[in-house]
């Protein structure tokens, strides 16, 4: 039972509002999450939940939950291929199955958690906020802080069984292109500025005849989209703070969020009560992760275009945490 037991309220229930849920029910405190989607299809965010085996720190992960694991990731830039290899692994999940777990974890742990709830403004009656309302939170906009600048991450799904352990990405200006195989499907999919994103995808997906079904106004169909913020973003507030998307914890250089905000979650449950430990623990272990990576991503982008051959064949490295 915790010494001080605070009355808190959760914004968001992705994966980083249940996870919160749940280890601060653990620990006591009486937990109240509000989502806006109704229950039936409240995991269906688009995310291709390709994540490191450092998920398992965090969450029990069952079998069922993993769709293909994958060693590395194969980057083509045109005239070279640069062969990354994870270490640790990555696993594809079901994100579904993901936020269902996470759900009964939460709800067992005595969290309560309503649906359809849409949280415009900043909650009264609580001891503490936390909005978890991903990329375009209300929670931030309430608080007055800057918006974060976006990409766009766009997904669709080829049906062809496919279980190839190297995700393949192709970079383009503002981001990339990528290929997963989920096992029963392929996913593809783009991050990239907002405008440039579809018509990107598009002539991309033509260029290698990869053959989807489209509707009538050219669009091709099962089509998932959501923005990936690009830019820290916490509060200077008591009682009041961000975490995971809605701080804009994302990984600048593949917009991946779930272990950035999942360790973000980690050092709130720490600090907890504490709004101000958090922030400054935050700020100390991301603000240079994010300029590092930014940096990184950049001059391998530069290199990979214009002088493939000063980079190496093949890299090992930690996709969440890199050694730079
Ligand atoms: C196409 C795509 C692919 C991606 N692939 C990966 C990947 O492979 N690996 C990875 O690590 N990351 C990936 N990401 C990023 C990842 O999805 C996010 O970083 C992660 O989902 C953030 O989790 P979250 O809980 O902070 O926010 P979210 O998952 O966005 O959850 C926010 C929740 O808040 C709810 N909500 C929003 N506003 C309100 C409100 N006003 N009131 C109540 N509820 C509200 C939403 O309905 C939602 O359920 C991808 C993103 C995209 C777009």
């Amino acid at each position: 039972m915790a010494n001080n037991p605070q009355k808190v309220a959760i914004v968001g229930a992705g994966v980083i509002g249940l996870y919160l849920a749940w280890q601060l029910s653990l620990k006591g405190h009486k937990v109240s999450v509000y989502e806006k989607r109704p229950e039936k299809d409240f995991g269906d965010k688009p995310c291709s939940t390709l994540v490191s085996e450092r998920i398992k720190d965090f969450i029990p992960i069952d079998d069922s939950f993993i769709e293909n694991k994958i060693i590395g990731c194969l980057i083509n830039f045109p005239q070279k291929t640069v062969r990354l290899n994870f270490q640790p692994i990555h696993l594809v999940l079901s994100r579904p199955q993901l936020v269902v777990k996470l759900l009964e974890l939460a709800k067992t742990a005595g969290a309560e958690v309503f649906f359809e709830k849409e949280i415009k403004g900043i909650l009264q009656d609580f001891d503490k906020v936390i909005g978890c309302d991903g990329g375009l939170s209300h929670i931030r906009q309430a608080l007055k802080l800057p918006t974060p600048r976006f990409r766009l991450g766009l997904q669709l799904f080829e049906r062809q069984e496919d279980d190839y352990n190297l995700a393949e990405t192709w970079p383009i200006e503002s981001g990339f292109i990528w290929r997963i195989a989920r096992g029963r499907e392929v996913e593809w999919g783009i991050l990239a500025n907002r405008q440039k994103a579809l018509p990107e995808f598009r002539k991309f997906l033509a260029k290698k005849k990869i053959d989807f079904i489209m509707d009538q106004l050219g669009q091709p169909i099962g089509l998932k989209s959501a923005i990936v913020p690009q830019e820290m973003v916490l509060p200077e507030n008591k009682n009041i703070t961000l975490c995971g998307d809605a701080a804009g914890l994302v990984k600048p250089w593949s917009g991946g969020g779930l272990i950035w905000g999942l360790k973000a979650a980690q050092i709130l449950l720490e600090t907890f009560p504490d709004f101000e430990a958090y922030h400054k623990k935050t700020s100390q272990f991301f603000a240079f992760r994010i300029a590092k990576g930014r940096l990184a991503d950049l001059a391998v982008h530069f290199l990979g275009q214009n002088f493939p051959s000063v980079l190496p064949k093949q890299i090992t490295y930690d996709n969440d945490f890199p050694v730079l």
